[in-house]
């Protein structure tokens, strides 16, 4: 008896003792965890609005779409609170990007899916009235075809002029924030679409990785009209004659919000820096100045000046 009561006791002990270290490390478990959340970047109380459990939002989020594809323009919205002053602080891709005035309710800012964009989930990050919030924006894969072009040595060999890339940089920059559009974009051409965003090309037989078609290419007889396809200001008339090598006689026009369209290897330019144009307006003719295997239309929407796809911006109304 007393043997087995002996053994009992040891065996109740060794319980304890295992209760005990089993209660410690639950806690150290959850202690490392704990630490490790909030070590988990600089942004401690950012909260993630994934799972159903998110507390509610001091303020209301509005993304469009919320699965982008490449080449989309994804807009954010927040609704403006009466009692904050200032503006939300929007971060994409760990940059902080422009946020403008939509209308009395809003603020807005919109985001360029470019085509080189790698499909993965990137995180929007907005810091409004002291509350910290992480939106993943999913971006889809889209399968760009190659084309084959050739062109003659002398043209494919032309590299852009510093002053050509300087101010087509300084108009691709254009961050005003007068809204200029209010509706779908219309073509600026009425010829054939030859080249659509994003396809690879592969010049005389030369693939360039980094290289993708930045616009839509409308094959269009020389000397044809080129229209503005929705209002805007022309913040860049550039002309061979001025060492525009590559783009040839060329029109950048700004609609506001970080949202420039530009209109490449002209044949007469019809407009001037600072003019004012309509929807529907004549702004230029179709040529095939600069790099060009042929007389032809380059349409390009550049948003934050990175490029997106021209064909959401007529398919779409983005407001
Ligand atoms: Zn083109």
């Amino acid at each position: 008896m007393k043997v087995l009561k002996l053994t009992l006791n040891k065996f109740n002990f060794r319980l304890l003792l295992c209760f005990f270290a089993s209660l410690l490390l639950c806690f150290s478990v959850s202690l490392l965890l704990c630490f490790s959340r909030q070590g988990r970047g600089s942004l401690a109380s950012l909260r993630e609005r994934s799972g159903p459990k998110a507390a509610a939002s001091p303020f209301e989020t509005v993304i469009k779409p919320e699965v982008a594809s490449l080449g989309d323009t994804v807009s954010v919205k927040i609704r403006k609170l009466p009692e904050e002053k200032n503006p939300p602080k929007i971060f994409f891709e760990k940059t902080k990007v422009p946020v403008f005035s939509l209308s009395e309710n809003w603020y807005r800012t919109l985001l360029p899916i470019s085509a080189d964009y790698q499909p993965g989930i990137y995180p929007i990050e907005i810091f409004y009235k002291g509350h910290g919030e992480k939106i993943d924006l999913t971006i889809k894969d889209t399968k760009y075809p190659l084309q084959d072009l050739t062109l003659p040595k002398k043209v494919s060999e032309l590299k852009a002029s510093k002053i050509e890339k300087n101010l087509v940089a300084r108009a691709l920059n254009t961050y005003s924030t007068e809204k200029l559009w209010s509706g779908k974009f219309i073509f600026p051409s009425s010829g054939s679409l030859s080249t659509a965003y994003g396809v690879k090309r592969r010049v005389n037989g030369i693939i360039n990785p980094g290289y993708f078609h930045k616009g839509l290419d409308f094959a269009a007889a020389s000397g044809s009209s080129i229209k503005a396809p929705e209002n805007g200001k022309v913040v860049l008339a550039g002309l061979v004659s001025k060492g525009f090598v590559v783009n040839g006689n060329c029109i950048f026009i700004d609609h506001g919000h970080g949202v420039i369209s530009g209109y490449l290897h002209l044949s007469s330019v019809l407009v001037k820096e600072g003019d004012f144009v309509k929807k529907g307006q004549l702004i230029g003719k179709v040529g095939s100045t600069g790099i060009a295997s042929g007389p032809h239309l380059h349409w390009g929407i550049y948003v934050l000046g990175r490029t997106v796809e021209p064909m959401v911006w007529t398919k779409t109304l983005i407001e």
